[in-house]
């Protein structure tokens, strides 16, 4: 259950990305051990905004192409399907090339548009309401395909945060409120939606991935692998070590640790290919620490929260007023200004939902005083 493969991929050639996938399933039994004839298999990429691949915010089209081909190959129907940040399916799918391998391969484009209610879980501390895409409960399986990317708010996005792409619509910006300023309360929603949705297979894209502030205004680097799993947190684990991250810095990790779930640690990963370590970039940027990583008061860090947090900024010289990140604001915190909005940090949850829309990367993200000595001593 806690198998990982690895296998290096430097190039998206449709040829090279066929045999490496074919080469990355195999240890898992291939795609036939997930998939029987006459089913229908949901395929989950990354579809945060409409952007060219080369810019590594989505799943590469090349990458969905081989996923698309041994689903039909092993008799599936393949759907294809998302809820972006901005924008329709359609115009993402269009814009970051995944409409195009969908309709050369006959796959079907499935938008989220509609949603249902998920199950109540058993555990009277998880989420109870999800309202999760109707596809996810039409499909016989899910195959989860994230785009390996840091995050702002999270620290990682991979194969738990990619399935928070199952919330349709508004339903996104509602559960960040729900969870406000408290990052871990969001991490358990994440983990949640992760159980409940349990993808059959994960398949990472970390040919190109994205460092510094993912997961819409980071820079590509190339990483030169794909990881593929039954169990998304053994993906994570190993998608930190092959980044040489600490997973305490990922929220869901942090919190999937915390409470022993199985396949959080490394130690737990049967892990088959190469070796994450020799993969490993030479530099990798993580996004920038949000939080002191020591235990504060929670009565100080109510009153210290600027000082000890980070939150967002807009950078005067990028901005385009286009408005975009008001509108997506969970708690309405951006006013709108002809030149440049205006964000009340008193009632900002430090949620970096801005940044990971905002087209131009105008959203900056300021670290509080004691955050950036505090960061500053440990790193001594
Ligand atoms: S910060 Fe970005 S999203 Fe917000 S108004 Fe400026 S350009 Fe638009
Ligand atoms: S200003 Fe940005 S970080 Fe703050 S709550 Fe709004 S979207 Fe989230």
């Amino acid at each position: 259950m806690n198998r990982v493969v690895l296998e290096p991929l430097a190039t998206y050639e449709r040829d090279a990305v066929a045999t490496a996938v074919a080469a990355l399933l195999a240890p898992l039994g291939g795609m036939s051990a997930f998939v029987q004839p006459g089913q229908t298999v949901l395929l989950k990429p990354n579809m945060l905004a409409g952007k060219a691949p080369e810019k590594a915010v989505t799943t590469h089209p090349e990458i969905l192409h081989a996923l698309i081909r041994e689903v039909q190959r092993a008799g599936g129907e393949a759907w294809v399907g998302d809820s972006p940040g901005i924008g329709s399916c359609e115009q993402v799918a269009r814009k970051c090339g995944i409409l195009a391998v969908v309709a050369e391969t006959g796959a079907r484009l499935a938008p989220f548009t509609q949603s249902r209610p998920a199950p109540q879980p058993a555990s009277p501390d998880a989420f109870q309401h999800l309202e999760l895409a109707r596809e996810v409960f039409d499909a016989d399986l899910i195959i989860n395909l994230p785009k390996l990317k840091t995050h702002q708010m999270m620290g990682l996005t991979c194969a738990v945060k990619n399935l928070f792409g199952a919330l349709v619509g508004m339903r996104k910006p509602q559960l960040h409120l729900q969870a406000g300023s408290d990052k871990a309360r969001f991490a358990r929603m994440l983990l949640d939606l992760a159980a409940r949705l349990r993808p059959a297979l994960t398949v990472v894209d970390a040919v190109v991935a994205m460092e510094g502030a993912g997961p819409g205004s980071g820079d590509p680097i190339e990483v030169g692998a794909l990881l593929a799993g039954t169990n998304p947190l053994a993906v994570d684990a190993v998608a930190l070590e092959l980044l040489g991250l600490n997973p305490e810095d990922c929220w869901t990790q942090k919190l999937a640790r915390a409470q022993n779930l199985p396949g959080a640690r490394l130690s737990e990963v049967e892990l088959c290919g190469a070796d994450p370590i020799r993969l490993r970039p030479a530099r990798f940027r993580p996004a920038q620490a949000t939080d002191v990583s020591f235990g504060v008061p929670p009565v100080l860090h109510r009153r210290l929260r600027r000082s000890l947090s980070a939150l967002p900024a807009i950078d005067k010289q990028r901005c385009r007023g286009c408005g975009l990140c008001v509108k997506h604001c969970p708690p309405a915190a951006m006013t709108p200004d002809p030149l440049m909005p205006r964000i009340d940090l008193n009632a900002c949850i430090g949620c970096f939902c801005c940044q990971e829309l905002c087209p131009y990367g105008a959203i900056l993200t300021r670290q509080g005083l004691l955050l950036r000595l505090s960061r500053f001593l440990l790193a001594k």
